[in-house]
């Protein structure tokens, strides 16, 4: 299948979730996750009418967005190093991995002025050592203190689920995930919205979108993981 096809399968496919879930179809996002594939293949994606592009390496990510001559709106995904800040704040609109006040203190002082550094905070929920993100329990005092970098905002939360060969079982991940989102919103901090949920991967974004997800992020169903 075509790159084009496959979208379409998989915006039928997030259509009829939604449907059954009486979910507006409009509030999902695709990020296409391009980090295993070429620079050909990632326009192919924006070719076929993919919008948001996911990069997990600060070196491959800035080469790609060169060399596709800055088309698409581009999502760091991966765990990002302070010192890599200054080469993605200016090319990449959306950060998932926001996961420590150091972090915050770099992008709101490298962030152009007057601009918005447009952020997720990552959460560990499953609570695997092999992977990133605040504890649950820290995401609120953590998200207090953002507060104090004015260019950071906070659109939502952004979580990875332990891969399991039955997707069900990362229900619980995503609805832990979804509960504290909704506890941030209601506090109504002026610079965390929080509204969003990014969460949902090729193999379980099914139950992520049942969960609330708002951004799922889609490689190797969507534009594969073989070719480099
Ligand atoms: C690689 C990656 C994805 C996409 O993974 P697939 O299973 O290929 O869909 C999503 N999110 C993050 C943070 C990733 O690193």
């Amino acid at each position: 299948m075509t790159i084009k096809e496959k979208l379409t399968a998989l915006q039928t496919e997030i259509e009829d979730i939604c449907n059954r879930i009486n979910r507006d179809p409009g509030t999902v996002h695709i990020v296409a996750v391009t980090k295993y594939v070429s620079e050909e293949r990632t326009k192919e994606a924006l070719d076929a009418g993919i919008v948001h592009i996911g990069e997990n390496r600060a070196e491959s990510g800035v080469e790609k967005w060169e060399a596709l001559h800055e088309r698409g709106v581009w999502h760091f995904i991966g765990s990002l190093q302070s010192k890599k800040v200054k080469k993605i704040i200016d090319k990449f609109s959306f950060i998932h991995s926001l996961d420590r006040l150091s972090l915050a203190e770099e992008l709101d002082k490298r962030c152009p002025d007057g601009q918005k550094v447009i952020c997720f905070v990552q959460v560990n929920v499953s609570g695997e050592e092999t992977k990133a993100g605040l504890h649950p329990e820290e995401v609120v005092p953590f998200i207090k203190k953002l507060m104090d970098f004015h260019s950071i905002e906070v659109i939502g939360l952004m979580t990875m689920a332990p891969f399991e060969d039955d997707p069900e079982k990362t229900r619980p991940v995503f609805r832990e995930l979804r509960k504290l989102r909704d506890h941030v919103s209601a506090l109504n901090l002026k610079h965390a919205p929080c509204k969003e949920l990014s969460m949902g991967m090729s193999n379980d974004f099914r139950i992520a979108l049942e969960e609330g997800a708002t951004y799922i992020r889609i490689g190797s169903a969507l534009v594969g993981a073989d070719t480099k």
